[in-house]
């Protein structure tokens, strides 16, 4: 199939095969962002999937439901013609996705937020690779953290640009993203947000001096905070942190906010 600028579709069967059946979904409501030529549509309807797609390009629709009409009549799969980024999201429980790189902070937040059982999702390779990173790692950051703070998060396979046709330039991975309570209680999570986001803005700072320059979001309360916690841990630099560390910190902040 001829595909438009940015659309890269998968050609790899094995790769198919194997997100499809990463998590088991026979009977079970998937939906599915960005569809394509159907690839995976199809992987996930002969598992016996409920598919939901979401589709933004509507040119790629006639081939859709030419190939899946039965499927359509019989209520396993609907095709929504939309932006996945911005449509209200149809019910589902599981999310499995060749996902449109554009968007894929975006949607992984959306999805995040409105919850969900599993994802098997499809990232560009830097981008995964950000999300599953640990502690100290060069990768470790705010995407990090605010993934791993809510689920579990784990690679199961990176393909090389000949999985696609065309191919792109860079290389993907699939994740597979496991919602669960954050290890600890986050008493206020715009306060954990701000906190994760201002100081990952600066990287190379100390958490001494990334809470000062917090001062003009929180005034007093990110300069008793400095005030309160000990040395070692105010010359560590944000990717030292772990999971736990930050909503630590968010938690005492907030306390001081208040
Ligand atoms: N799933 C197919 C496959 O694996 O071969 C296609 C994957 S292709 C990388 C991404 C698909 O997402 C394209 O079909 C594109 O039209 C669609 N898409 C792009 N932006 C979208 C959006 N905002 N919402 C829904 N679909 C989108």
């Amino acid at each position: 199939m001829k595909a438009p600028k940015d659309q890269h579709f998968l050609v790899d069967a094995e790769a198919v095969a194997l997100i499809a059946e990463t998590v088991p979904i026979s009977g079970r409501k998937v939906l599915e962002i960005g569809p394509g030529g159907g690839v995976l549509t199809d992987a996930l309807l002969s598992r016996g999937a409920v598919v939901r797609a979401v589709e933004l390009d509507g040119t790629l629709l006639p081939n859709l439901e030419q190939r899946f009409s039965d499927q359509l009549a019989s209520g396993q799969l609907e095709i929504i013609r939309g932006d996945a980024s911005k449509v209200p999201l149809p019910e589902f429980e599981i999310v499995v996705a060749n996902l449109p790189y554009s968007i894929s902070s975006k949607i992984t937040f959306r999805l995040l937020e409105a919850g969900f059982e599993s994802a098997v999702l499809m990232y560009q390779l830097e981008f995964g690779e950000r999300m599953i990173a640990p502690p100290g790692d060069g990768e470790y950051g705010r995407l990090s953290v605010m993934t791993q703070t809510f689920a579990d998060v784990e690679m199961v396979l990176r393909l090389p640009p000949e999985a696609f046709s065309p191919p792109p330039e860079v290389w993907s991975i699939v994740v597979k993203i496991t919602p669960r309570d954050p290890p600890m209680p986050i008493a206020d999570r715009e306060v954990h947000a701000v906190l994760v986001r201002e100081l990952f803005s600066h990287r190379r700072k100390t958490i001494r001096n990334g809470l000062k320059g917090m001062k003009s979001i929180y005034d007093d309360a990110a300069l008793s905070l400095i005030d309160a916690l000990p040395k070692e841990l105010l010359d560590k630099r944000p990717e030292m942190l772990s999971i736990v560390d930050f909503i630590d910190l968010s938690n005492r902040l907030a306390l001081l906010i208040r």
